[in-house]
C-alpha cells in the first residue's frame, strides 16, 4: 500500500552498491527507515530527495519488511544550510540528537514541528547557537528528563538569586547554595532564557539577543546536564566543537 508522509532526512546509510537506507523523521509515523532503491545512482528521481536534510513529501509503500521509497518531492530546500558548513554542523547536530532521543514510529507531531522550525529558522538566518540550546532544552522531556527550573531544586523557593545544580539537578537558590558547592555561577539573564528556552513554544520566541558571555554560561549548564543525566554521546558535537572553535578565529 502507498502512503504519504512528510519527513526530513535525518540519516543515511549505503546499501549495497546503488541502494541507500534513509531514516526519515516524519510528522505522521515519527521515524522510520526506508529502503530508497537506486538512490545512489546519479541519474536516479530518489537521489535528491535522499540528501540529509532534506525536507519533503515522501510516498512510501510498506509492506511486511522495511518500507520502499518509491518518490518524493522537496517541499523547501535548506540551501543556506547545504551551503555553509557552519550552518551544516549545527544542523548536524541536531539531527544526530534528534535521531538518538527518538524511537522508532512513535508518532510525535509536535516534536516534527520543533524539528522543521528549528531547520527552517536556521536556514534563513536566526542564531543558530540559540536554535540549538533551545532545541536542547525541549529534546530534555523527550529523553524523560525534567530539569528544575520553576523552583529551587533543593527547598522549593520561587524567589531567589539562582545559581545552577547539576547534582540536584536544577536551580538552586542563593540558600541553598551549601548543599553543592560545585553549583555553576550564572547570571540571571541565563536562568530566565533556559527558563524560557524549556517552557515557551519556538514559534512565541521572535528575536533575541543573547550576549556572548550568556551564551557561553548557557551552553557550560546544557552541555553539564547532558553529559551528567542523557548518557548520548554524539559523533557531530565533536565536529561542531572544532567547527565553533574554527569560527572564533575567523
Ligand atoms: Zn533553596
Amino acid at each position: 500500500m502507498l502512503q504519504k508522509c512528510e519527513g526530513v532526512v535525518i540519516r543515511t546509510t549505503d546499501y549495497g552498491e546503488t541502494n541507500k537506507i534513509v531514516t526519515l523523521f516524519t510528522r505522521e509515523w515519527g521515524k522510520i527507515g526506508v529502503m530508497a532503491r537506486g538512490a545512489k545512482k546519479p541519474n536516479s528521481r530518489l537521489s535528491s530527495i535522499t540528501q540529509i536534510f532534506t525536507y519533503g513529501y515522501f510516498l512510501i509503500q510498506k509492506g511486511t519488511g522495511l518500507s520502499g521509497l518509491q518518490q518524493g518531492e522537496i517541499i523547501t530546500p535548506f540551501r543556506s544550510i547545504a551551503e555553509d558548513i557552519f550552518l551544516t554542523a549545527y544542523a548536524s547536530f541536531i539531527i544526530e540528537l534528534t535521531d538518538k532521543c527518538t524511537d522508532e514510529k512513535k508518532p510525535n507531531p509536535y516534536h516534527f514541528e520543533l524539528l522543521y522550525q528549528t531547520l527552517h529558522l536556521m536556514n534563513e538566518g536566526y542564531d543558530p547557537d540559540i536554535l540549538m540550546y533551545i532545541y536542547e532544552m525541549k529534546m530534555l522531556n523527550v529523553i524523560g528528563l525534567y530539569p528544575v527550573l520553576n523552583q529551587c531544586s533543593v527547598c522549593g523557593e520561587a524567589s531567589g538569586r539562582f545559581s545552577f545544580s547539576i547534582r540536584e539537578g536544577g536551580f538552586i537558590c542563593h540558600r541553598c547554595l551549601e548543599k553543592d558547592p560545585y553549583h555553576f555561577k550564572i547570571s540571571a539573564a541565563t536562568v530566565k532564557l533556559l527558563r524560557l528556552f524549556y517552557y515557551f513554544d519556538l514559534s512565541r520566541l521572535g528575536s533575541i539577543s543573547v550576549k556572548d558571555t550568556t551564551k557561553k554560561e548557557l551552553k557550560m549548564v546544557i552541555s553539564a546536564y547532558y553529559e551528567e543525566y542523557s548518557g548520548l554521546r554524539l559523533k557531530s558535537k565533536k565536529f561542531l566543537d572544532s567547527i565553533a572553535q574554527m569560527r572564533n578565529l575567523l
